[in-house]
């Protein structure tokens, strides 16, 4: 039986790709192969990457100056490729830290090159995000980077901050696709793909051409941004999988009515459900109004004894992998593309009965 997955990532994916790869599995496109074991370099497989970094450019509207890479080394790797691609050892390099991702990425780029934090949430315990105005930006800085969506926190930026003429760098693993993006204020976007794209083992790379070709010596070829692009990202091996099911996982958000529909959707989930946890004097969400996760919904409730029994019981329920991070205990239900409105009200409905009865 399938369960409502509440999964941070790897996370849910859309039923209807599920059953499709499936379907295609041992003999896919009249091949009597499986899509992973063709040669990533046979006519058939170059259509489908290409198919899916057109679904992706029409998604998300890329403009024609921008490459798309899909790449390895999750979102982690692009901690340290961005660094190496658009800084020098002695470049000073602008970051935003609201969380425990923009941590380990601050805590990447200190090894390649200087380090300006350019605002810190650390205090306030990483429950809102600083406003434009509060960045303490470096002039002539290599890059900014942020992390417009906090997984762990459930913290999400409501603006796109700016920096003149630097570019600009966000890790978007966690929010990407989940709503219309101006993808020209960016100089580089990067997603793992394991929350709203397909499996793990991928990372979307989206990068301005005037930043390619900056690699400094020493970058590993497969993380330098030019070298890739020249290649198709096809200099080695790449995670054909993962490639296949993002393409497939692209066309279904384009029949779902592309992101402008997701948009509408995520916003009706996310905001059922902060009603429901505001509206219960019981479940409580620690994170500024204006700053919410339209993807990730922490919450918590009084007496943490009873934690482990909120958990067994949601899960005979087919409400799974509930329990927060466990960097902050409490809660977490991540609310991707691929998580439906019933699931959303499927939960709402459980925390009430919950509440009823243990409150
Ligand atoms: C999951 C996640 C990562 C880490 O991704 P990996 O693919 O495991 O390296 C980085 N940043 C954010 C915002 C994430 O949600």
């Amino acid at each position: 039986m399938r369960v409502f997955n509440f999964a941070a990532g790897p996370a849910t994916l859309p039923l209807e790709v599920l059953e499709q790869s499936q379907a295609e599995m041992t003999d896919w496109r009249g091949s009597g192969m499986s899509v992973m074991e063709v040669s990533h370099r046979s006519k058939a497989f170059i259509a489908v990457a290409h198919e899916a970094e057109a679904d992706l450019r029409a998604l998300l509207a890329i403009p024609s100056n921008y490459r798309v890479l899909f790449l390895q080394g999750g979102a982690t790797g692009q901690f340290s490729a961005i660094p190496l691609n658009l800084a020098t050892q002695d470049s000073t390099v602008d970051y935003v830290n609201t969380g425990a991702w923009s941590k380990k990425a601050i805590g990447e780029a200190k090894r390649y090159a200087k380090v300006n934090v350019a605002a810190d949430e650390a205090a306030g315990n990483y429950s809102s995000v600083p406003a434009q105005g509060a960045l303490r930006l470096t002039p002539g800085a290599a890059y900014l980077h942020y992390t417009p969506n906090e997984t762990i926190g459930g913290v999400e930026f409501p603006y796109v901050p700016v920096h003149g003429d630097v570019p600009l760098v966000a890790d978007f693993s966690s929010t990407i696709l989940s709503r219309p993006i101006d993808v020209s204020k960016f100089g580089l976007i990067y997603a793992g793909a394991q929350k709203n794209i397909g499996p793990s083992g991928l990372v979307v790379v989206i990068v301005r051409d005037d930043l390619l070709g900056r690699a400094r010596p020493g970058t590993p070829l497969v993380w330098d941004y030019a070298a890739m692009a020249k290649e198709g990202s096809m200099l080695n091996t790449p995670p054909t999988f993962g490639w296949y099911f993002a393409g497939l996982v692209f066309k279904w958000l384009l029949g779902q009515g592309g992101l402008a529909a997701m948009a509408e959707r995520n916003r009706a989930k996310a905001e059922r459900l902060y009603a429901a946890i505001d509206g219960s004097g019981y479940y409580r969400n620690p994170v500024a109004k204006e700053a919410r996760s339209w993807m990730n919904v922490p919450f918590t409730i009084p007496n943490p004894d009873l934690e482990k029994t909120f958990l067994a019981e949601a899960g005979k329920a087919g409400l799974v992998n509930l329990e927060g991070h466990r960097s902050v205990g409490g809660f977490r239900a991540s609310i991707y593309n691929a998580m439906p409105i019933e699931g959303v009200d499927a939960l709402i409905a459980f925390m009430k009965d919950f509440q009823g009865r243990h409150a």
